[in-house]
């Protein structure tokens, strides 16, 4: 068996404990990384693989990284979705005899970054954990842990629920008990989690399950929490109590509505730019970023908690410059929660104190503006809000203003905050005054007067004389310390004496600064929870002033509620793509449907004409008004949905590998199995990836399902013309179409719905708007000629009719009737079987013919 040398058996006994991760080692200045781990490294983070002796006949893989930069490679191994195990000394080496004891202080895992660029701004940062209690039932609980925020949920329909909490919380990696089923596991994977862990502790009772009594979803919780204790190995005084989110208390979409809808992301570019977060972000702070995107991804279905966000956004309107001076003033608050966050953490240096101070100290202005709005509501939110004074005047008091990233440098601590640290201060002042008197003295005496008496790290305070002037000096008081090129360095027993006292007296103070900061930084622990319920009052009312900002400068207004199922929209607007039109028109539509005789209505119109736009216009503004916000349209009434469920757009989804038409029936099904009369139906086309019966079939039998069984609002869009005679037998259909018009015979789309069904389809016009060749255009409307008439002779190739005519003896064997043609004329045969013909466009060819038959009239 190999013997390794000491060192390398007590990494192997670290590395035991953590077979998941990367275990950078302490190793002087260097975190080092051995065998499988160094070979992995060196290829994940481009870096040099070396080798080491470790008492066995062959060398150890090794590699590398500087302490002091080990943060960077940290984070690119996190942000591709693996754990690095830190590995300290735990006892100085100076005191230790043998090898000195090394133990993991932190596990960092993609789901428990508190710093980097894995970390967005206005994003969350969840780690989840999921426990199974039924087939159907299940538990999920989340943390982010840069912002302390803990919550957890029953989830009583479904596995795809989970995984659709696992996309909406963009969760990186999610934490189960060993015997967790291994195929969610991998589904958890399919849907972007970057690991799984497994925990089999539970923790158990503490004060961070707050209310939550339930055993069950008590297990996941403490589960997530026993996980994230283990890995940061520290006290999370951060941390918020458990709070229940009960899923049924909003609006419910899922996973592939949210995604159709683009609520937070498009679905091409998978970016912000484009989607409905995009439009409405207006939002000042980060934390009021994070916030409106949890706000969009849950409406309320709360009537009062909506009203009173309306109610808000219309005080805020009303008072244009209450609400800018507020956006001015939230301006300067940095990342409360983040920032509080890194104060428990015990990763917080001076600069992010002086962030917190500025912040707190922005607080009193912003109250003092919501007080002028004058209204109850703004009133009792400004007086809620607690400035933590005590907070920002101890940071007042204590930090000073040009602090360095290092709190291990001194140089943080204000003066006159500490009696003895100000001694130290004024001794190491008075050392240096001393010393540059001491320069002016030698000069003198010496007459040299180019001496110079200077500091540096290894050798501490020198007397410097150029070796041209060496001669010059004659005195047993200096001593030689250094040899330059060109001069020489000494100490005199007196610049011996003051270094003493000058290095003695920095070293005390910067150890006492730190000492200090330590102390201010665990005073401002115990004011975590007021920092916290301030940062969430702040992120609110970031999110009320950006949906004021965006009401006003996009024309939305405030919406009706309706008590009964009725939709009135006057003039509404897709509020993206009108912003993305800019200088071009975007034509508003209107939108009424109610459970008399408008439940369903069946959208008909030519591709492009702005089907899809209309129905994703309706799911926006009806999204918009229950996140609280105003919606764009002139005029709107609106019940309160329960979900809201869509199927629009045709986009493959390539990540789980299924068809489009597979994708397309899941989500029809989805709709079909859990809608309710309160739901909101938007069906785009469905029926369309499959042949023209079997599309049509499907399409009819949906919409007599929601007709009979479910009664929900509805849109269905198609491009099935023959569905329009629905209406005769369903009563509460009704025909609605997307206005187009013919200009010399070209299609132009109006985006405009009206009543009715469409006259017809304008195919093969959008064909030739994109330009097809003109040959091609010819022969489909002859085709289509073809087939409205019933001929299916048409669909014969090489088309016949004219050739037929021409040259009867080549159509021999057609089974077409042929019809007697007289002698051709052999100049005629000639000038037609020279035509360029599939170059033609279809007046050359009008013209071609009439000049012909002009020739034959005259012979
Ligand atoms: P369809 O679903 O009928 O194929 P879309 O809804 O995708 O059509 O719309 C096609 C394009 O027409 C959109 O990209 C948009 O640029 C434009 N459009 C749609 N609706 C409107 C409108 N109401 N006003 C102006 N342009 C519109």
């Amino acid at each position: 068996m190999a013997t390794y040398t000491p060192m390398i058996e007590q990494y192997l006994a670290v590395k035991a404990d953590y077979q998941d991760a990367f275990v950078f080692y302490r190793l002087g200045d260097f975190y080092e990384m051995f065998f499988d781990d160094a070979l992995k490294a060196s290829r994940e983070l481009e870096i040099t693989l070396t080798s080491r002796q470790g008492g066995t006949e062959n060398p150890i893989p090794m590699c590398g990284v500087p302490h002091h930069s080990a943060q960077g490679y940290i984070e690119t191994l996190v942000a591709r979705g693996f754990k690095v195990a830190i590995c300290e000394q735990v006892e100085d080496p100076k005191l230790t005899k043998g090898i000195v004891r090394r133990e993991v202080v932190q596990l960092i895992t993609p789901g428990t970054v508190m710093e980097g660029k894995s970390l967005f701004e206005k994003e969350n940062n969840y780690i989840a954990s999921i426990s199974q209690f039924s087939p159907q039932v299940f538990g999920f609980a989340y943390v982010d842990l840069s912002t302390g925020e803990q919550k957890v949920s029953i989830v009583a329909d479904g596995f795809h629920t989970v995984l659709n909490l696992i996309s909406m919380l963009g969760t990186k990696e999610v934490v189960v008990a060993v015997d967790f089923d291994e195929t969610l596991c991998k589904q958890c994977i399919d849907r972007g989690v970057l690991t799984m862990s497994l925990e089999n502790e539970v923790a158990a009772d503490s004060p961070l399950f707050g209310s939550l009594c339930d055993d069950q979803l008590l297990v996941t919780s403490g589960r997530l929490l026993s996980y994230v204790l283990r890995t940061q190995k520290r006290s999370l005084d951060h941390l918020q109590a458990v709070e229940m989110v009960e899923l049924q208390n909003f609006l419910q979409m899922d996973y592939f509505s949210k995604r159709n809808l683009e609520l937070t992301e498009t679905i091409r570019s998978k970016g912000k730019k484009g989607s409905l977060l995009w439009l409405l972000d207006e939002t000042q702070t980060a934390m009021g970023g994070r916030r409106l995107k949890e706000w969009v991804e849950h409406p309320l279905l709360s009537r009062d908690q909506i009203e009173k966000r309306h109610f808000l956004v219309e005080t805020f309107m009303n008072h244009f410059f209450e609400r800018e001076n507020i956006r001015d003033m939230l301006g300067g608050v940095y990342d409360l929660e983040r920032l509080v966050g890194r104060v428990a953490f015990g990763n917080c240096n001076a600069r992010d104190l002086l962030q917190l101070k500025k912040s707190l100290q922005a607080v009193p202005a912003i109250k003092g503006q919501l007080m002028e709005m004058t209204s109850d509501v703004t009133t009792s939110i400004a007086t809620e809000m607690d400035p933590c004074t005590p907070v920002s005047s101890l940071i007042e008091e204590a930090i000073n203003e040009n602090p360095p990233l290092s709190i291990r440098e001194g140089e943080v601590i204000k003066t006159g905050y500490n009696a003895d640290l100000d001694q130290y201060h004024s001794a190491s002042k008075n050392g240096k005054n001393w010393i540059a008197k001491l320069e002016q003295d030698e000069k003198e005496k010496t007459g040299i007067r180019t001496l110079k008496v200077g500091y540096n790290r290894i050798f501490g305070y020198y007397i410097e004389i150029t070796r041209t002037n060496i001669h010059l000096l004659n005195d047993d008081r200096y001593e030689r310390k250094q040899t330059l090129a060109n001069a020489e360095r000494y100490i005199t027993p007196e610049l011996k004496e003051m270094e003493v006292i000058i290095l003695e007296a920095e070293e005390k103070s910067v150890e006492l600064e730190y000492q200090l900061f330590i102390k201010v930084r665990d005073e401002i622990k115990r004011h975590i929870p007021a920092l916290q319920r301030l940062a969430k009052q702040i992120s609110e009312l970031d999110c009320i002033q950006c949906f004021a900002k965006v009401s006003e400068d996009r024309g939305f207004v405030r919406p009706e509620l309706s008590d009964d199922r009725e939709v009135v929209i006057k003039n509404g607007r897709h509020p993206v793509v009108e912003k993305m039109l800019k200088a071009q028109e975007y034509v508003p539509n209107d939108v009424e449907l109610n459970d008399r005789e408008r439940e369903i209505l069946l959208l008909t119109g030519p591709n492009m004409s702005g089907k899809s736009t209309y129905m994703r216009q309706v799911a926006h503004i009806v999204i918009l008004n229950q996140i609280g916000c105003f919606v764009p349209a002139e005029k709107a009434l609106l019940p309160i949905f329960d979900k809201v469920f869509t199927r629009i757009g045709a986009a493959d989804d390539l990540m789980s590998g299924q068809s489009t038409f597979m994708v397309e029936m899941i989500e029809a099904r989805n709709a079909m199995v859990h809608a309710t009369r309160h739901s909101l139906l938007l069906f785009d086309e469905i029926g369309r990836g499959t042949s023209t019966y079997d599309g049509m079939a499907l399409a009819q039998a949906i919409i007599e399902y929601i007709h009979a069984e479910i009664g929900a609002l509805t849109l269905f869009s198609t491009h099935y013309h023959e569905l329009t005679i629905l209406e005769k037998s369903l009563c509460r259909l009704q025909n609605v179409h997307v206005r187009a018009v013919e200009q010399h015979g070209k299609v132009v789309f109006l985006h405009k719905v009206v009543e009715g069904p469409s006259d017809r389809s304008y195919g093969i016009h959008v064909a030739e708007l994109a330009a097809m060749p003109p040959s091609l255009i010819v022969r489909a409307k002859l085709i289509l000629e073809g087939l409205e008439s019933s001929d299916t002779n048409v669909l014969l190739y090489p088309p016949e009719p004219v050739q037929l005519q021409l040259f009867p003896g080549e159509a021999g064997e057609s089974e077409l009737e042929m019809k007697p043609v007289a002698v051709v004329e052999d100049w005629l045969a000639k000038e037609i079987s020279e035509l360029a013909v599939l170059e033609m466009s279809p007046l050359d060819a009008l013209n071609t013919l009439y000049a012909l038959q002009a020739k034959l009239k005259n012979i």
